[in-house]
């Protein structure tokens, strides 16, 4: 990854022990690393606050393709150097809904597809019971 892209900040010690605390106890969160937690937390600061540019205040989460199958996820908090966001899929099983990335059925993916209307109706109609 181009190193140009990146700056490190200093945190406190027990902040940064606290959270990837919580990283590692909350694994259906989804957040793979500390920075991958920091960037989200920044993130939703600075929506509330308006900080960003129209064109960088793109939501963090967007779906598309919504099938019966799933749903596929553009999460913009996952960017690398060259990609600007990752494409999660979410299956709809039988009994669940899961995150492929996170192979999880509780993480921010997947109560995000769930929160989708469309997704909600396939899931009535389908007469599934999806356990969050
Ligand atoms: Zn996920």
């Amino acid at each position: 990854m181009p190193m140009d892209k990146y700056r490190g900040i200093s945190l406190q010690k027990e902040l940064v022990g606290t959270i990837e605390n919580y990283i590692n106890t909350h694994p259906e969160m989804g957040y793979k690393s500390l920075a991958d937690f920091v960037t989200d937390a920044i993130r939703e600061k600075c929506e509330k606050l308006g900080i960003f540019t129209v064109e960088s205040a793109l939501p963090s989460l967007e779906h598309f393709n919504i099938s019966e199958q799933g749903v596929r996820v553009l999460d913009r908090t996952l960017g690398n150097g060259t990609a600007r966001g990752r494409i999660i899929d979410v299956y709809f099983k039988p009994e669940k809904v899961l995150c492929e990335y996170c192979d999880s059925s509780s993480c921010r993916h997947v109560q995000f597809a769930l929160s989708i209307p469309a997704v909600q109706k396939i899931v009535q109609e389908k007469g599934w019971r999806i356990k969050e």
